[in-house]
């Protein structure tokens, strides 16, 4: 009999950071069942119901670990979201190291696999012998700045927003200062020491496993994986996405709806696990979802001016409150605003959905990518604004709305955006163009698929580290 191989899997904490690993092993144990994996949890006071949910029905190869977590009054409390996930990784190094170590006594561990924020972890790998891999959730676009991050650092000076002609990265779409991640908008800041930090760090792993698929971003991943490009080995195994819906009480309510309109016919509205807008916001998206005339499904949170301020949990405020006044009467055949969550998989699954307008939170992408959903693309924080750019002007099956001046996307534009991506002959080409995506992200994890075959790879260099090959 073969001897299992078991590879320890840590996560940082956060809904959209846990559940893209979890996926990744259990695809990995579906796919290659001697593995055994430890998914070991940190967490911000406890873990969302929504993440616990996941939790429960997992292969007898998965078994998982929860830290002692993190008390919000052990962080900073102004600090911005990523330090503060950061910071929980740091802390909860001891409680790391010593279940780490317990395990390797046990049975030793053929590799370790962190995502991006819990690279800390990967301190460990000489003293317990073990191969080190980063799992980055995001795609190659994103990887691919992220590995140039250190060289781009020394050679522009200045804020990289007032840098006038766009960065052209190897094999990719090129990029606006201004649409790099937040905390690469000011050198002065923490979040940049730590982000460029986090950059230097995928440098020196054993491999890179990217959440992407070769067909989708195919010169970018070519010019990550030429030798000369002096990167670890980067492995696209993607779309690995979530596998099922969690909210099956909501669910029913949803889907009963939808299933009472039209094919193709609603726009979906969501802005990821913990996307908010501002209040005016609020008010300009409701104005133009209703002036488009467009049927639209809604997922509302209570306004915040922070646009990540509900990713580690929000308020009791009901949502529906904050909405214009009068606007539920006057939509209630129109549209349907559901406070918070809903399960993202089943809609967009659905087939009266015909378009989602996304925040473009990389699950949000592949997903939608996934269902052959055309997208409105409206980035908000993170990596976001880059995966919008890709969405656009790389793979072309999605529409960005106009921002004004004060910051805002005004309703008329919102009401243009989405009347042309829903009826609309733009609307008909780039739908056109997300099924042929939507077909490429299907092949790519068929049995002999770019991402099956190169996971396998992947599988293969733990074996032979356990084997000592
Ligand atoms: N999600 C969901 N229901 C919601 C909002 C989000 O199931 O109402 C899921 C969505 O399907 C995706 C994840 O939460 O898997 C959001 O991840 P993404 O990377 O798009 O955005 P983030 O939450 O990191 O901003």
């Amino acid at each position: 009999m073969e001897k299992t191989t078991h590879i320890a899997v840590v996560p940082s904490p956060g809904f959209s950071h846990m559940i893209p690993l979890l996926e990744f092993s259990k695809r990995l144990v579906q796919l290659h069942p001697d593995f055994h994996v430890i998914f070991i949890i940190i967490s911000i006071e406890s873990p969302p119901s929504s993440s616990i949910a996941y939790l429960k029905n997992l292969p007898p190869n998965i078994q998982f670990i929860f830290l002692p977590p993190i008390t919000k009054q052990d962080l900073p409390k102004d600090a911005n979201l990523a330090v503060q996930i950061q910071l929980a990784v740091t802390k909860s190094l001891p409680s790391l190291k010593h279940e780490l170590k317990s395990l390797n006594s046990k049975s030793h561990l053929a590799a370790i696999v962190v995502d991006p924020f819990a690279t800390e972890a990967l301190s460990f790998v000489n003293e317990l012998n073990t191969l080190s891999f980063i799992y980055f959730y995001s795609g190659a676009l994103t990887l691919s700045f992220c590995l140039h991050l250190p060289t781009l650092h020394e050679e522009i000076s200045g804020e990289f927003r007032d840098v006038p002609e766009p960065i052209q990265l190897p094999g990719c779409v090129p990029l606006y200062g201004s649409d790099l991640p937040d905390p690469i908008q000011d050198r002065s800041n923490e979040s940049y020491k730590m982000f460029l930090q986090r950059t230097k760090t995928l440098l020196s792993v054993d491999g890179l496993l990217v959440n992407s698929f070769t067909e989708m971003e195919e010169r970018a991943i070519k010019a990550m994986t030429q030798k000369e490009s002096g990167f670890p080995p980067v492995y696209p195994i993607g779309p690995i996405t979530q596998t099922g819906s969690n909210s099956e009480e909501t669910g029913s309510e949803c889907l009963k709806w939808l299933d009472n309109q039209p094919p193709n016919s609603v726009l979906y509205v969501s802005f990821g696990s913990g996307g908010t807008l501002s209040q005016d916001q609020i008010d300009e998206l409701a104005h133009g979802l209703e002036l488009s005339g467009q049927k639209f499904f809604w997922v509302l949170r209570a306004p915040s001016n922070v646009s990540s301020a509900a990713y580690l949990g929000s308020g009791n405020e009901n949502p529906l409150d904050f909405l214009p006044k009068g606007f539920l009467e006057r939509t209630k055949e129109q549209g349907f605003v559901i406070p918070s969550w809903a399960p993202q998989i089943s809609i967009l699954s659905h087939g009266s959905v015909g378009g989602f307008l996304s925040h473009c939170g990389w699950n949000s992408t592949l997903e939608s990518i996934q269902k052959g959903v055309p997208l409105i693309a409206w980035p908000l924080f993170a990596e976001q604004k880059m995966n919008a750019v890709l969405l656009t002007d790389g793979l072309k099956v999605a529409l960005r709305p106009k921002v004004s001046e004060n910051g805002i996307v005004e309703g008329e534009e919102i009401a243009k955006l989405v009347k042309s991506l829903m009826e609309g002959e733009e609307g008909k080409e780039i739908r056109k163009r997300m099924m042929d995506l939507r077909d490429a992200s299907t092949n790519a994890l068929k049995e002999d698929g770019s991402s099956t075959m190169t996971l396998s790879q992947v599988a293969l260099k733990w074996k032979n580290n356990l084997n000592g090959i």
